[in-house]
């Protein structure tokens, strides 16, 4: 299918509602847009000089091994000098920050080896003025934000080369019908709807993505109408060729007493299609903005975009804006073919004022059919019975040779490639034969049916042969029926694979959705269900296939090296090895354009070089249920000295700095206060006991707690807390106190918090005498708890004065409550 047919016009009637109509010259409808290659066709001004890193594959300063687990430190004996040089050299190195965009190190990454065949690593890689610098194990982060990415597959960004952005936007917000087998399935999607989330008064309820060609029974507006009353109801075909309206809406469009509701080809293209894409341009662009960010979760770092007539200027617009998660090629569709070659921009040429991201794409042109219309146009006629022939019985030629050479020739002298539509194989031979002809460059799109003579003419004139596999998986039973006896050579695309040409991967979004993963998935396992395989012969290797799905950066197709565009994704899994419903549906759990994040989830952990109170600090973002908390913490544990804190009977003795790590005790009292939130924080005191870094009191003033005081016998370490609650704009009140002198003043708290405070036998029995003395009448103890030994002894002691419950944290922590009883 494609979706180019149905999208040109309504896409044309709209922006010529909605931009001044520039001179058209085109009499055929095209679109530029797609420059994830250009073979052929060097950049020529505007596109962006190539940066060679200056310390490649450097191998930096090594960490220091000794990140382990908390040893137990006896206090009063003082361990040798951590002895590590203070890394002043690395940090002095890093220089100011460039505005608005840090370099970032990734931590322990796995990347895809350049043959795309398996991952590499574990190293750590640099990011710095949006390109791969530094590539090794043990990379000095300098002043780079870090990010623990903890073994992690890291790999060039995807790119989904074929969208139509604007009409995908606008198909994720309507209901989905994709999966009805049946009028009946459809009506009653529609009904739940209905009853569950109607439309607003006026407006019209759509949904997208029936397929009806195998239904049993006939989608009529008969079966809509006792479902949907007065609201408007139009369902659009997946192949955007036709409606099904209720009767509300054939009032509404014009066609009241049409006799079955169904409106298809022109009569639908006419008024039902552009009436339903009549949404102002503010209300567009915020759709699309949300449909980049969801590409961006998926791990997409750019698309070419069909959108019909010429998406440039609305994309200069979207990016001024800030909708800026994506790059983004441009096509131009032949009507606006003069406006394009007005501007001087060739295919790949950057727009300027976009910060790259905007680039000229190539020329479309939408050369025949679609294969559920039966309008692809094909060499065999389409099965038809006798008594209904088919009035193209071999489908639908729209541009013929002699329109389309022409078109092509002045496109390639004016620096353009093309992009051409062409899905039945007549088609297809007619399009390699204008290539031929004019000596142009760029792609066929879609490809879904080749003679056998023509698979190998794709190499020979250097095309990229832009393929949507999903597609092969909705249609193959379409296929199986309107192509019987030819699907060996339907979405060939091993054939194409051995025949040296190259593929680009693609969703024709809204055909299918914009998630390069699926197409991924189905390009190397040509099913999603339990049914078989579908000519699993034409699967492609998944080296072949990632290859396929990213983008091509000067001239060669993005690799994980030192000098690349920093345009990448972290996922979960190994996209090399993983199951294949695991790549079709892979967890991202980041991605970044142009070294800046587009997403990122909350399992990396994020920190960042600055200077601290006692010496350098990491900033390092926690991740909390209402959000991330920036704390900030000594840069290296390992070298903070010990330092003399008040003992027992007013002695001194010298502690390790066990504070100056976050502990996983910390971090889940964090999140158990923070999930508490406001509703039983509010207004309440709250103490913090052997605070640390303090995350729990950081947690607590953030969710509204009245007053806060954290707490620690470190002098140094609530100069840490109160460094980090400075920076968060929090109020926090610490003070350096031994748990023997934390209740002196004679105040009383609300909520005293603990977290990991049970590690030995004079703590523990300090500590439960204090609790008594601060907790207010009313009052609550948290404490959470690793599993420490002394733990089961202390809290055996501790039922004899308090009720305490128990509940698991995250992390395989225990937050035991104290309440008096
Ligand atoms: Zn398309």
């Amino acid at each position: 299918m494609a979706a180019d047919a149905g999208l040109g016009p309504a896409r044309r009637a709209l922006a010529a509602r909605r931009r001044p109509v520039l001179p058209a010259a085109g009499r055929d409808r095209a679109d530029p847009g797609c420059a994830g290659a250009q073979p052929g066709l060097p950049p020529a001004g505007g596109a962006q000089p190539r940066r060679r890193a200056a310390g490649a594959e450097h191998a930096g300063h090594r960490r220091r091994g000794r990140r382990g687990g908390r040893s137990l430190h006896l206090p009063g004996r003082r361990e040798a000098d951590p002895g590590l040089p203070p890394r002043r050299g690395a940090l002095d190195r890093a220089g100011p920050p460039v505005p608005g965009l840090s370099p970032v190190l990734l931590r322990t990454v796995r990347p895809l080896r350049p043959g795309c065949d398996g991952l590499g690593g574990p190293v750590d890689v640099l990011l710095d003025g949006g390109r791969v610098r530094a590539v090794g194990a043990g990379l000095d982060p300098g002043g780079a934000e870090v990010v623990e990415c903890d073994g992690r597959a890291l790999l060039p960004g995807l790119w989904d080369h074929h969208v139509h952005m604007a009409q995908w936007a606008l198909a994720r917000r309507r209901l989905d019908v994709s999966g009805a087998r049946s009028a009946a399935d459809a009506v009653a999607l529609v009904a739940r709807r209905m009853a569950t989330a109607p439309p607003a008064a006026g407006e019209v309820l759509v949904g997208f993505g029936f397929r009806d060609a195998l239904w049993p029974d006939e989608a009529h507006r008969s079966l809509l109408d006792p479902v949907t009353g007065d609201t408007p109801v139009v369902l659009v075909s997946g192949d955007l060729h036709q409606g099904w309206l209720n009767g509300a809406a054939l009032a509404r469009f014009g066609h009241d007493g049409h006799p079955t509701g169904r409106i298809r080809e022109s009569e639908f293209f006419a008024v039902v299609s552009p009436a339903l894409q009549d949404a102002p341009t503010e209300a567009i662009d915020g759709f699309v903005a949300d449909a980049v960010t969801a590409a961006s979760a998926r791990g997409v770092v750019g698309v070419v975009d069909f959108e019909a007539p010429w998406s440039l200027p609305d994309w200069r617009r979207r990016i001024a804006g800030g909708t800026t998660g994506l790059r983004v090629e441009a096509s131009v569709w032949p009507d606006h073919l003069d406006d394009a070659l007005a501007t001087g921009l060739r295919t790949g040429d950057v727009v300027e004022g976009t910060g790259g991201l905007l680039t000229a794409g190539p020329l479309k042109v939408i050369t025949d059919g679609s294969l559920n219309t039966r309008t692809a146009y094909c060499y065999d006629p389409y099965p038809a019975p006798p008594e209904n022939p088919l009035e193209h019985p071999c489908g639908l030629l729209l541009v013929p040779p002699d329109r389309l050479a022409p078109l092509l020739a002045r496109a390639h002298a004016g620096g353009l490639t093309a992009a051409l539509h062409a899905i039945g194989d007549h088609a297809n031979t007619l399009v390699l034969d204008a290539f031929a002809a004019t000596g142009a460059r760029g792609r066929v799109e879609h490809a879904q049916l080749l003679t056998g003579d023509d698979v190998p003419r794709f190499a020979g004139l250097g095309l990229v042969a832009s393929v949507q596999p999903e597609h092969a998986l909705d249609d193959r039973d379409v296929a199986d029926r309107l192509w019987a006896g030819r699907t060996d050579r339907a979405f060939a695309f091993a054939s194409l694979h051995r025949a040296g040409a190259r593929l680009a991967l693609g969703s024709d979004a809204p055909v299918a959705p914009l998630d390069p993963w699926i197409a991924l998935a189905a390009a190397v396992h040509r099913t999603a269900d339990d049914r078989d395989r579908w000519h699993p012969e034409q699967e492609i290797d998944r080296a072949t296939a990632l290859g396929a799905s990213f983008g091509v950066v000067d001239g060669a197709t993005a690799a994980v090296t030192v000098g690349a565009r920093a345009d990448l994704v972290l996922t979960e899994a190994d996209p090399t090895t993983c199951a294949p419903a695991v790549l079709r549906a892979m967890p991202v759990a980041g991605t970044l354009v142009g070294g800046r994040w587009t997403h990122r989830s909350g399992g990396l952990r994020v920190h960042r070089r600055v200077a601290g109170p006692t010496g350098p600090g990491l900033l390092e973002e926690v991740a909390l249920p209402s959000g991330p908390l920036t704390v900030l913490r000594p840069a290296d544990p390992d070298v903070v000295a010990f330092e003399p804190v008040p003992g027992p009977g007013g002695s001194e003795e010298l502690h390790p700095p066990h504070w100056a790590r976050p502990w996983p005790s910390g971090r889940a009292l964090a999140h158990a206060v923070d999930e508490a939130g406001p509703g039983w924080l509010a207004g309440r005191r709250v103490l913090e006991l052997g605070c640390g870094l303090g995350l729990p009191s950081l947690a607590a003033a953030r969710t509204g707690a009245g007053t806060v005081l954290a707490t620690d016998r470190s002098a140094a370490a609530v100069a840490w807390v109160a460094a980090s609650a400075r920076r968060c704009g929090l109020t926090v009140g610490t003070a350096a106190v031994p748990f023997d002198r934390a209740g002196d003043g004679g105040a009383r708290w609300d909520l005293v918090l603990a977290a990991d405070v049970l590690y030995g036998v004079a703590a523990a029995d300090a500590l439960g005498t204090l609790l008594p003395r601060v907790t207010a009448p009313g009052g609550q103890v948290w404490l959470a708890d690793p599993g420490r030994p002394e733990t089961p002894r202390w809290l055996a002691a501790a039922r004899e004065v308090w009720t305490v419950t128990t509940r698991p944290l995250p992390g395989g922590v225990a937050l035991h409550v104290l309440r008096r009883p």
